[in-house]
């Protein structure tokens, strides 16, 4: 086993918990799960999960709110253009996208919410697909990607999806819980977001702007976050 992001082959362990051991990088101090578990494995975790219905989504009120406020921090980004939100749950931030002037669409794994999507917000296009099983059939000027990246066991997929729905110019934000944050609970097992099987790995800024560098993005900035997050916007280079 060698580094999934550095290729490199000193990994210490890094935390046990229940039948879950993380091994971590030496060299770029990426955490994950080894043995990983498969992507089908995982999928069949966001079925039937956390209350969600095709009529029910909890919290919906404060999360559009919510949306609406991420998004216009975003505006620059998707203002006139095309967003896509890959793992966009309950759509809120599709239609945030939408109304602040995106033609926008969004990707889930969780058939339920985009039951909720497609009913609540019928002006935007959803698609309930495992993001590795997703042909997009066209690309877009912003992809949004939030809480995601975490729960994916193949990076190498992931990126794939990320080039064929970007074109040279495009811009993808991602958030993810960062490793690298010294408002990181000790012991890490008391994290609220430490939760394996659903989180399978934890970043830094360095190396997940390392990933993205191997397959053709380059960091334009990185947003502040009160807590223990990582909010990066790259530039697809070619
Ligand atoms: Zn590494």
């Amino acid at each position: 086993m060698t580094c999934p992001i550095c290729h490199g082959d000193k990994l210490l362990p890094f935390v046990d918990q229940d039948e879950w051991h993380f091994s971590q990088c030496v060299d770029c101090q990426f955490a994950f799960l080894d043995p990983m578990p498969n992507q089908s494995q995982l999928n069949a975790l966001y079925h039937d999960d956390r209350g969600i219905t095709g009529s029910h989504y909890p919290k919906a009120r404060s999360r559009r709110i919510r949306a609406l406020l991420r998004a216009l921090r975003l505006l620059p980004w998707f203002w006139r253009k095309s967003a896509f939100d890959l793992g966009c749950g309950g759509g809120f931030m599709v239609d945030a996208f939408r109304r602040l002037g995106a033609r926008a669409c969004g990707l889930d794994v969780n058939a339920e919410a985009i039951a909720y999507a497609r009913r609540v917000f019928p002006r935007c296009q959803f698609l309930s697909q495992s993001f590795d099983e997703f042909q997009p059939a066209t690309t877009f000027d912003f992809v949004y990607s939030s809480e995601l990246i975490e729960h994916i066991s193949t990076l190498e997929d992931y990126m794939a999806v990320l080039r064929r729905l970007t074109h040279a110019g495009s811009h993808v934000y991602i958030t993810t819980p960062d490793l690298g944050s010294n408002q990181v609970p000790q012991p890490i097992t008391d994290w609220d977001v430490f939760a394996p099987p659903h989180h399978v790995q934890f970043f830094n800024e360095q190396n997940l702007a390392l990933l993205f560098q191997q397959h053709g993005f380059a960091q334009v900035r990185r947003y502040a976050d009160q807590k223990a997050g990582l909010k990066v916007l790259f530039r697809r280079l070619g």
